[in-house]
């Protein structure tokens, strides 16, 4: 592939983490950028969407994950210093194991390698430092005290601001890919009538990636219905506030996560499972009978000072999973001047802005991927698992 001149015309269609991120990240490395979403940047139907995101970097002992999410954790820090907006919560995270820890053990040596501060905790010693907690089925919890909450959907608005700001264009449009010819595409075509033309284009459509490239992508990547929901806090009780309840990822029967409510939205709640396959466009966001009363359920359980609390919140929001949970960062296997980006698989958000370094990189110096985020890697997990239940798969 040539390389792209100096200056070259780059369009992001996509302006979620890592659309957005992408498109800052090629502004700042002088491409010119034109950024075009449908809906709008952490929109409703977005799986950026929502008001909060875990950021943490212990990640089942996988290298490139965990440098990925050491470098954005960087990255969210010095985003909040030029914007003068707070966008991280610094909470900590803790993790949670009623037997195998494997996740977390796995992760150790990378995290002591790199000087991540990471805390093995007996359930005692956990009980007393968060009393809020039960940890009456735990085996053992880990506690990352670097790690935290994001800020999602101001931080995708003040990234598309930037954007602007910093002399790239924002166009709220839907695109649809023209046709490639040569190995490259010329334009996109966005629901106006018209056409943008630019040297190289990326696509960072989230769970929409498969429908816009229905034979490259397809259903390697599938959108699967995930419930959110916020429970209320005891009146006047501080426990579950930001400064005294870090956010959690819970290892036993199933997996749940959550964090602290910010601006007094209550206690997020979500189960990690993947749900039932969905439509991101068209699905109403009505969470069900049957997920609330899990949802209460585990809570009575975990945090037993919220047993009686009402649902103050809820939301149905989407993971776009790739086949083997992996990001898909690379170049169209037929159109050289297009980049794939996409596959967050529920734990995208974090990356925004190393995943838009990441991109810049790969995109303006001719860069290849990691194998992990590769093309191949990604068709291969596609071949194999075609036919296959995928919620079983990630479960
Ligand atoms: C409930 C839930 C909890 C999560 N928790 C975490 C967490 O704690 N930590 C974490 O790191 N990650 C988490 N994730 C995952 C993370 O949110 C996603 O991986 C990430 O937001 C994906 O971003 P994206 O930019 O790829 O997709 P999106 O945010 O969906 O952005 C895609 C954008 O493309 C636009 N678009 C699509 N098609 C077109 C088109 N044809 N033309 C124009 N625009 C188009 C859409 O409008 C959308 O804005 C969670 C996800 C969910 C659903």
């Amino acid at each position: 592939m040539p390389r792209l001149s100096p200056t070259p015309h780059i369009v992001v269609v996509g302006a979620g983490a890592f659309g957005g991120w992408t498109a800052l990240s090629l502004l700042r490395r002088r491409a010119r950028v034109t950024l075009v979403d449908a809906w709008g940047p952490a929109n409703s139907r977005s799986s950026s969407g929502d008001e909060t995101r875990l950021i943490r970097t212990v990640y089942d002992g996988k290298a490139p994950y965990v440098d990925m999410a050491i470098r954005a954790a960087q990255l969210w820090r010095d985003a909040e210093a030029r914007w003068q907006r707070e966008v991280f919560l610094p909470t900590g995270v803790l993790y949670l194991f009623a037997d195998d820890d494997g996740f977390a053990a796995r992760s150790l040596p990378l995290l002591h390698e790199r000087v991540v501060d990471i805390q093995v905790l007996d359930p005692r010693e956990a009980a007393g430092r968060f009393p809020q907690i039960s940890f009456a089925d735990v085996r053992i919890a880990y506690f990352e005290p670097g790690a935290g909450v994001l800020l999602a959907r101001r931080s995708c608005e003040l990234v598309r601001e930037s954007v602007e700001a910093e002399g790239g264009t924002y166009r709220s449009a839907q695109a649809r890919p023209g046709s490639i010819d040569a190995g490259r595409l010329s334009h996109i075509s966005v629901d106006d009538g018209t056409t943008i033309a630019a040297d190289a284009f990326v696509f960072a459509c989230g769970p929409w990636l498969g429908p816009l490239f229905p034979d490259v992508v397809g259903d390697g990547i599938i959108a699967t219905r995930q419930e959110v929901i916020y429970f209320g806090v005891p009146v006047a009780d501080r426990r579950f506030d930001p400064a005294s309840f870090p956010g959690w990822l819970d290892f036993g029967a199933g997996r749940w996560y959550g964090m602290p409510g910010r601006e007094h939205r209550g206690v997020k709640v979500a189960d990690d499972m993947a749900g039932l396959p969905i439509d991101p466009s068209s699905m109403d966001r009505l969470v069900s009978a049957e997920g609330l009363a899990r949802a209460r359920e585990f809570v009575a359980r975990r945090f037993p000072a919220l047993a009686r609390q009402p649902v103050v919140e809820t939301r149905v929001c989407q993971y776009e999973y790739s086949p083997d949970g992996d990001f898909l960062i690379d170049r169209h296997p037929q159109a050289g001047n297009v980049w794939l980006v996409g596959g967050g698989s529920g734990h995208g958000f974090k990356m925004g802005p190393a995943v838009g370094e990441y991109v810049a990189r790969l995109v303006l110096d001719d860069a290849s991927p990691d194998a992990v985020f590769s093309y191949a890697h990604f068709s291969e997990g596609r071949m194999r698992v075609r036919g296959t239940d995928r919620r079983r798969l990630h479960s």
